[in-house]
């Protein structure tokens, strides 16, 4: 049993619709998560009529039908991209429809599916999604992702707990680290937490480093050039007109995009990651002028190096985040097999795609300019954990001048 679990849950609506699409009159919002999600999406969407929606449109999903589809439907399938989906997501472009999603699928959800067809399926949606996630990562529209339980997540991240107990304790450790208490007021809470990380972000845009260097224990040693004037962003964004939304609850990262072709060195994975279902275990990534040139993994290489060659892009990174060691999320001691909840436990690099917003004005730019810029094209972008109770960040401004940016895991400053 969940103590409170109906307040908490009306709590966590409201969170998500109040502080992470932060819905305005008028606005027709569009929710989408698996079929089992309804009791909080139906929370949501009066969370959204209450903020004064127009209307909401909810879109239901089913794990059992995506896993069975991968496995037995026609291999053509996967090189297509129905019209009528790709009409869904251009009239939410036209409206600036703002998308609430959830995370929770199992992590497992897609072991033993050939590899191909998954590839497939991405390389026939990307094109025709491209406009829609491009205004979505360029900020342009509100949107949030939260997270649901599922039971296959709860008992892969509880492996000792089966059935209700594990779905319980999952949802305890995520209302906890969202902050929801029952009391009604994560709201509040959220909007501190958010002024808290813009300071921060704030001291890092002033000193713009020109590198930051990364070393630890493990063999970390790695060296990112940043872009010129580049952005730490953190906890909330805003869109054109100003609305101020939260992308993703839990947050805790501050991040900003490295040159692409501005990377050096070997960098360890500090947590194993998962893929499609599949884990990726003690890794190292080795790099020169920002490609990855040599990839090796303990266990599950082979799903590290697909992600990898889906496109040149993927061989480059597109981020770099800071996350205290001492985070809300580390510090329960669960590995969620998740990445909003892994990649708020500890630093992280994205290989693949950056966010234009990373780059001053780069929302505005061509893909060529972007790329001159220094930001990441791809049609990817995977997150891996870099941070590790001993890492140390040193970031070297433009005049030269060392400054300690992380000492021990966790922020200097
Ligand atoms: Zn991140
Ligand atoms: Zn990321």
């Amino acid at each position: 049993m969940v103590e409170n679990f109906e307040s908490k849950l009306s709590e966590y609506a409201r969170l998500l619709v109040e502080v992470g699409l932060n819905v305005q009159p008028g606005q027709t919002p569009s929710i989408e998560g698996n079929v089992e999600y309804a009791p909080l999406m139906r929370q949501c969407v009066s969370a959204c009529f209450d903020c004064g929606a127009r209307n909401v449109v909810p879109y239901f999903g089913d794990d059992f039908t995506t896993r069975e589809a991968f496995l037995r439907a026609d291999a053509a399938v996967f090189d297509e991209y129905p019209s009528y989906m790709k009409a869904r997501v251009d009239w939410f472009l036209e409206q600036k429809s703002p998308r609430l999603s959830f995370t929770g699928s199992n992590p497992e959800l897609l072991k033993g599916v050939d590899p191909a067809r998954i590839q497939a399926r991405r390389k026939a949606s990307g094109p025709p999604t491209r406009a829609y996630f491009d205004a979505l990562t360029a900020n342009r529209f509100q949107w949030c992702v939260g997270a649901h339980p599922t039971l296959a997540w709860a008992e892969k991240a509880f492996p000792d707990k089966k059935g209700g107990e594990a779905l319980d304790a999952l949802w305890d450790a995520i209302f906890s680290v969202c902050r929801i208490t029952g009391d009604g007021k994560a709201v509040e809470r959220w909007k501190e937490h958010i002024a808290a990380t813009a300071r921060r972000a704030k001291a890092l845009n002033e000193h713009q480093f020109k590198t930051l260097h990364y070393t630890n224990s493990l063999g970390t040693d790695l060296t990112i050039r940043l872009p010129e004037n580049h952005v730490w962003a953190g906890g909330s964004d805003f869109t054109p007109e100003g609305v101020e939304f939260v992308a993703n609850i839990p947050t805790e990262e501050i991040f900003t995009a490295p040159r692409w072709d501005g990377v050096e060195g070997r960098v360890y994975a500090a947590l194993p990651l998962a893929m499609d279902g599949n884990l990726v275990k003690d890794f190292y990534l080795d790099f020169e002028d920002g490609r990855i040139v040599n990839v090796h993994a303990a266990e599950g290489e082979e799903f590290l190096r697909h992600a990898i060659d889906i496109d040149e892009g993927a061989h480059y990174l597109g981020e770099v985040a800071l996350v205290a060691y001492d985070s809300p999320i580390r510090n329960t001691g669960i590995l969620f097999f998740n990445t909003l909840f892994d990649e708020n436990a500890s630093c992280h690099l994205a290989f693949g795609e950056a966010y234009p917003s990373c780059v001053r004005g780069g929302e505005d730019m061509t893909e060529e300019e972007q790329k001159a810029a220094g930001l990441n094209r791809s049609m990817t972008h995977v997150d891996f954990m870099v941070g590790t109770a001993d890492l140390s960040i040193v970031g070297t401004t433009q005049d030269g001048r060392e400054i300690p940016v992380f000492v021990d895991g966790n922020f200097a400053f």
